[in-house]
Formats: structure tokens, C-alpha cells, sequence
């Protein structure tokens, strides 16, 4: 395995470090690649097909996955999809990834942010309900860390304010909220295939939704608003070259390439879970008794994904935390600045303190090593390093 240093995934340290995610690829993997590679579909062919039912099923919906080129345009054509534009209002969290709201705004959209639950650091459903306004189209739940959003309590407060629920699932493909599976809990819902995700196609995603005219939008929106679907179209009978775009889109294609790298997976993903509930469970024996330090919370009736280990450090050394780390080979990472801390939302008049739960969240989390490959005894060498540390 040869690491690009220059990869953000890594630390700078010389020498071998642990990296907070990687991707888990077996020799089936690279044969599903190449068979495609010598076939006669390089792009938009039958692996994405296949991939698109698999992703369904998974989500638990009644139709296709839209697959898409990254957990970024999947949110963008989701958005387009919902017909969100100038005008209208998003409201989401701040302890996210750029995307979830970003792409709201490429749409023409404001973006609101509420704050989140202090457990989970999930969208908080009185917060959102506090702060949807008439104007309100979506609301814009992630899945932190890969524990599900409380989608019943967000579905209410979303639908009474007449705006529909999305889901940014890009951490938790494969849970569960009650038995429901992520990807049948909200109105729509998107996922991201990037390397250190649960699920890999390199770049790629997906949306997910039982609502057929969403999909049939987000299926036009992926490939640059053509349709070719004669019930779709204006003009009638003109022939069979024909093809009408009746919206704009823009080329989000997923490659068949990538498309059967991510179906082979997909075998795999429960697997990946165990194996990261694995983990999950031996760093909570591991951090025992240690006061200061605050574990991620499993609510009752959910079944995450644990896509990050997000620990808290609740005595203000966070950065001396992540620095020790780091010069100990152990690539953590931060999940997340709050978004609108960004001097591009703050050079739109966002200000700090807006809300207080997130912001403080962030300033005591650090990401743990979490992946299906991480050995048992490099847990055991970030729990002794951070033992050390937090007693001194
Ligand atoms: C990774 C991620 C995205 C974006 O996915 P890409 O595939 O990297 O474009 C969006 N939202 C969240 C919460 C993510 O973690």
C-alpha cells in the first residue's frame, strides 16, 4: 500500500502513521474493475444499473438510486430535484461537511443553521423548529458520525413548516433508525462513495428517495437536463434521435468503472459494519472511567454506522491532544468547523455564537482512527497514548 503524502487523509509526520479512515479493497474489487475496463461500457452502462438496485435495496426504497459522481453532487441534485432556488430557505447544521449547505446555495437558496443535539451532535429538532420560516423548503439533516438523525421529530417539524426533509447520509449507509433502514427515514436522502467513507467508488454517490418524480428530476439533473423519455417531452413523435431538456442539469455521471468498484463493496458492507462496531466497542472499554473524555452516544432504537469515532476532550486541551497525536504517528482529524464559521459565510454577515452546541462541540472533538482494516492492537496503542496523556 503506497500513501500519497500529500493526501489530506494523512498527517505530515514522517515515517508510518494511522490514518482516521481508509478505504477496504479486496482482489475482488480490483476483478470487478477490470472486468469492466475490458467491456464495452465505460460510463452510464450496466454497472450503474446494478449498482443504483443495490443501493436501493441497502437504502430500503421502492425504486433506483440516482447515482452520481460524489456525495457533493449528490446533495446538489437532490437540492435541484426539490426545486429549491432563489427565494427559498434551507436550514441545516453547522457540524457538517461544506456541501450540505453550499450546494443549497448554488441553487439560488439562503442558508439557515440551527443548532445541534448536545449527544449526538444531530440537527435538534426544537432548534430547526425554532428557526424554519415561511420561507423554508428543506431541512438539511447529517448524519454525524454515522448515527441517525432523529428523522420521525425532523419530518414533523419539517412537513408542518411545509418543507420537506433531506438527509445527508454520507456517514451512515447502512444503519438504522427503528428498523427503518437510512435512506427510507426522510424525504430524500444522499451518500457519498469518497475513500474514507463506509462504502467506496473512489469519488461517487447517490441519491435515494420513494418519491418517483423526485428521482426522475435528480435523473435528468445528473446528465445535463436531457430526456429522452417521450412522456417527459414537449414535441411528439420527431424521431428517435430526439431529446428534449426541459430543466438545466449539469454532467454528474457515476462511471460504470467506479459504478462496479462500488457494487462489490456493497457485498461487503455489513461486514465493514461489524467490524466497525468492533471498534467502536473496544475503544469504549479502553476509555473507561476516563471523566474528562466524552464518547459518541448511542440512542435507543438507532443502529449507526460508525463512520468516525468522535471523542470529545472536555478540559480545553483538544489542540494539545491532536498534537500529541499526530507527533505520535496517530492521524486523527477534526469533524467539523462549523460551516458558517467559514469567512465566506461570515463575509455574509454569519456570526460566531450562533449556535453554541455545535461550536462547542467542535472545539472538543477530535476523529479516532476508524476503519474495517485498523488492527486491534493499534486501537489499543491510541487508547494507551491517550490514557497517558489524560492522566498525566
Ligand atoms: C463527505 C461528505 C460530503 C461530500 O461528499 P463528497 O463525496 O466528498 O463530495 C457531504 N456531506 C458530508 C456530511 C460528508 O461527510
Amino acid at each position: 500500500m503506497s500513501l500519497d503524502p500529500d493526501d489530506a487523509r494523512w498527517s505530515t509526520v514522517a515515517g508510518s502513521v494511522l490514518p482516521y479512515g481508509r478505504q477496504t479493497i479486496d482482489e475482488g474489487d480490483v476483478d470487478a474493475v477490470s472486468r469492466v475496463l475490458r467491456g464495452d461500457w465505460l460510463t452510464t452502462g450496466p454497472a450503474v444499473d446494478q449498482f443504483e438496485a443495490g443501493i436501493a435495496g441497502c437504502a430500503g426504497v421502492s425504486h433506483p438510486a440516482v447515482a452520481v459522481s460524489s456525495g457533493t453532487a449528490a446533495l446538489h441534485t437532490a437540492y435541484a430535484a426539490l426545486k429549491i432556488g432563489h427565494g427559498d430557505e434551507v436550514v441545516t447544521t453547522p457540524l457538517t461537511f461544506l456541501a450540505t449547505a453550499t450546494c443549497a446555495i448554488w441553487q439560488g437558496a439562503t442558508v439557515r443553521f440551527a443548532d445541534v443535539s448536545e449527544d449526538t451532535g444531530n440537527l435538534d429538532p426544537d432548534a430547526v423548529a425554532a428557526t424554519v420560516t415561511g420561507r423554508t423548503k428543506v431541512v438539511a439533516g447529517v448524519d454525524y458520525g454515522g448515527h441517525p438523525i432523529d428523522a420521525p421529530a425532523l419530518c414533523k417539524v419539517a412537513h408542518d413548516a411545509g418543507a420537506m426533509l433531506l438527509e445527508d447520509a454520507a456517514h451512515s449507509i447502512g444503519g438504522s433508525l427503528n428498523g427503518t433502514p437510512v435512506g427510507a427515514l426522510a424525504d430524500v436522502t444522499t451518500f457519498s462513495f469518497f475513500p474514507t467513507k463506509n462504502l467506496t467508488t473512489a469519488e461517487g454517490g447517490a441519491v435515494a428517495s420513494n418519491d418517483a418524480e423526485l428521482l426522475t428530476r435528480a435523473r435528468a439533473f445528473k446528465g445535463i437536463g436531457m430526456v429522452r423519455d417521450s412522456r417527459l417531452m414537449r414535441s411528439k413523435d420527431v424521431g428517435a434521435w430526439y431529446y428534449e431538456m426541459p430543466e438545466l442539469g449539469l454532467n454528474y455521471r457515476l462511471p460504470d468503472v467506479l459504478a462496479a468498484l462500488g457494487a462489490n463493496q456493497l457485498k461487503r458492507l455489513q461486514s465493514f459494519k461489524a467490524r466497525r462496531q468492533a471498534i467502536a466497542d473496544r475503544y469504549h472499554a479502553g476509555f473507561g472511567g476516563l471523566d474528562v473524555l466524552r464518547l459518541p452516544t448511542h440512542r435507543q432504537g438507532a443502529d449507526p454506522m460508525w463512520h468516525l469515532f468522535p471523542l470529545r476532550i472536555q478540559d480545553g486541551r483538544r489542540r494539545q491532544l491532536f498534537e500529541y497525536l499526530r507527533e505520535n504517528g496517530v492521524g486523527a482529524q477534526v469533524n467539523y468547523v462549523p460551516v458558517y464559521w467559514q469567512p465566506y459565510f461570515a463575509d455574509l454577515g454569519y456570526r460566531r455564537g450562533m449556535c453554541p452546541v455545535a461550536e462547542s462541540y467542535y472545539e472538543q472533538e477530535i476523529s479516532l482512527p476508524m476503519f474495517p482494516s485498523l488492527a486491534d492492537s493499534d486501537i489499543d496503542r491510541v487508547i494507551d497514548l491517550i490514557r497517558i496523556f489524560v492522566e498525566g
